[in-house]
């Protein structure tokens, strides 16, 4: 494992900012924009050591092309994805949670031309981290949101859809 200090940027927040900002997202309501998706994860080694990568797509395997096609080049092992009624309250949520327990979350600037931000590194082996660490950060995630939901869902007057799994290759909505 790399040092961290070869980053330009550690942006790992205090435990108490992040503490706070996780109640306050939690308080929120679901935006009626949030959408069913897949929190996904892949760890990347790179000229920069190893991270973790955790974000959300409707679209796996076009997600998983687009990595390859925009961010080539890079030895990538997909760990795994979760299905979500809420994929980007889940994924705000995962990635405050995560930030909270890594040991860095480095932002640089990609030889991709893209600065990733959302990219974290843990001490470790990487199926070990995943399976004992990142994982069930995820599982514990969904199922407070999605209970959240339904505890709030007749109150709001919400619609809340069932948990079903989509057939990843059928949709075609933006990301
Ligand atoms: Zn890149």
């Amino acid at each position: 494992m790399q040092s961290p200090s070869v980053f330009a940027l550690d942006a790992k927040r205090s435990s108490r900012i992040l503490s706070k900002l996780s109640s306050q997202a939690y308080i929120r309501s679901i935006s009626s924009k949030d959408r069913s998706g897949w929190v996904y994860v892949f760890y990347e080694v790179g000229s920069h050591g190893g991270v973790f990568k955790v974000g959300r797509t409707n679209n796996l395997r076009r997600r998983m092309s687009e990595w390859e096609a925009t961010c080539s080049g890079k030895q990538r092992i997909w760990l795994g994805a979760l299905w979500t009624p809420f994929a980007h309250k889940t994924e705000y949520l995962t990635h405050l949670e995560l930030e909270a327990r890594c040991v860095c979350r480095p932002r640089f600037l990609c030889d991709c031309g893209a600065v990733h931000i959302e990219k974290f590194i843990f001490a470790g082996d990487p199926l070990e981290v995943y399976e004992g660490s990142i994982k069930p950060v995820i599982q514990r995630v969904v199922t407070s949101v999605f209970a959240d939901a339904l505890a709030s869902g007749p109150r709001r007057n919400r619609v809340i859809p069932t948990l079903s799994k989509p057939e990843v290759s059928t949709s075609t909505d933006s990301l």
